[in-house]
């Protein structure tokens, strides 16, 4: 196995010209981007989508310039996924309480310095539907500084969808008896909140080139779907965070599912040669343990088209070939130093302080 990094499939060498190389070429790029919003606003300045945001306080290197402003007493994070409440609960967690975590410092700074007291998060369906995970779900409830907060009135007494499989149904139930307990929460005990707010799906983003809020319609839930009632409102906040899932980015040349947020492919298979995995296989859902059996199953159909021996160069035509373009690649052993580094220099407990720039990270390798 050898490990390229700091090279870029489209601007260090091409699709086309690792395909000459190797028997097999894997897309395993993952969904780095957001799904747009897609309302009147949605451009303006403050709406800021999760893989940008989550970007910028987990350190990518794409994303440290984001600057979101955190001065406002409100934000409204749309969606009701984990991504959701993993942006809820930065915006709200004390600095205490992400003493464990790798959060990047000036991410951590910014965040405390904030005036951010109420976490919108707005669910286009009902509690049933939501999507986030009941430990996910349940740690709002824990957190030092934040009250979740929930109109009783919107909670059904039990899941009843005979749709669902039963281990859903019991998933379901768990979230629906942990949204419960939040209801006898005194909002005003802590200095923070975060809102659940369900059947509300955002339809305009308001303010001038700023975000100063948003628009709203009350929805039932017909059939599985989100339907509008014809009932608005508004909310006051200066940032809009859409948590809506992320899509996959394209490769020239590679056909693309736009309304999916994946490659075109059938079982994994693109084209001779050509597989996806995960996220840029089948869209952008699921943790490891759900992706993992898409690798096994690439190494599989890889093993049925191409095991039976090769002409064809690998790695030692594309090592030729960065060289032949001066591409400064990164070896595991490289990459190992740069974990190292990280690592020593976290503040006990967080397990890491992170390298930001690449120019940081090829520094300390030049360091030797
Ligand atoms: P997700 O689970 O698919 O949730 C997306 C949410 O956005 C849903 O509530 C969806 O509502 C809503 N939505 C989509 N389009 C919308 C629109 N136009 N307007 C309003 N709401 C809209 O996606 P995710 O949160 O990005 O998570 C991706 C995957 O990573 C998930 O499988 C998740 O479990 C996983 N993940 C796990 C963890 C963890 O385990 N701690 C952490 C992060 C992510 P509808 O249901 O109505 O479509």
């Amino acid at each position: 196995m050898r490990y390229f990094g700091n090279v870029e499939v489209g601007r260090d060498v091409g699709l086309d010209e690792l395909r000459t190389m190797y028997d097999a070429v894997v897309l395993a790029v993952g969904a780095p981007l957001d799904r747009p919003l897609g309302i009147p606003g949605s451009d303006k300045a403050g709406v800021i989508g999760s893989a940008a945001f989550v970007g910028w306080y987990n350190g990518h290197p794409d994303f440290q310039d984001l600057d979101p402003d955190l001065d406002t007493p409100a934000v409204a994070v749309i969606g009701n996924g984990n991504v959701a409440i993993d942006v809820a609960r930065v915006l709200v967690k004390t600095r205490a309480e992400m003493a464990t975590s790798d959060i990047v410092d000036y991410a951590l700074d910014a965040v405390q310095a904030g005036s951010v007291t109420d976490v919108y998060m707005f669910g286009r369906r009902g509690p049933v539907e939501a999507k986030f995970t009941n430990v996910e779900l349940r740690e709002m409830g824990k957190l030092a500084d934040c009250v979740p907060v929930i109109d009783a009135a919107v909670l059904p007494d039990a899941v009843d969808d005979p749709g669902l499989s039963d281990r859903d149904a019991r998933l379901k139930a768990r979230n629906l008896a942990t949204l419960k307990e939040f209801t006898e929460r005194d909002r005003n005990a802590l200095p923070k909140r975060v809102h659940f707010e369900f059947y509300a799906a955002p339809v305009e983003v308001l303010g001038g080139d700023r975000v100063e809020g948003l628009r709203l319609e009350r929805t039932r839930v017909a059939d599985g779907r989100a339907v509008g009632t014809g009932e608005f409102f508004e909310v006051e906040c200066g940032l809009v965070i859409p948590a809506i899932g992320y899509r996959s980015s394209g490769i020239e040349g590679v056909a693309f599912d736009e309304r999916e947020g994946r490659f075109v492919n059938e079982d994994g298979r693109i084209a001779d040669g050509l597989y996806a995995v995960g996220w840029a296989k089948r869209g952008p859902t699921g943790t490891i343990a759900t992706n993992r059996p898409d690798g096994q199953a690439a190494a599989a159909q890889i093993v049925e088209d191409h095991g039976s021996g090769s002409d064809k160069p690998g790695r030692a035509a594309l090592e030729s070939h960065l060289d032949a373009r001066g591409v400064r690649r990164v070896g595991y052993r490289d990459w190992k130093r740069i974990d190292a580094a990280e690592t020593a220099a976290a503040a006990d407990p967080a397990p890491r302080r992170k390298l930001v720039t690449l120019d940081d990270m090829l520094s300390l390798l030049d360091a030797g």
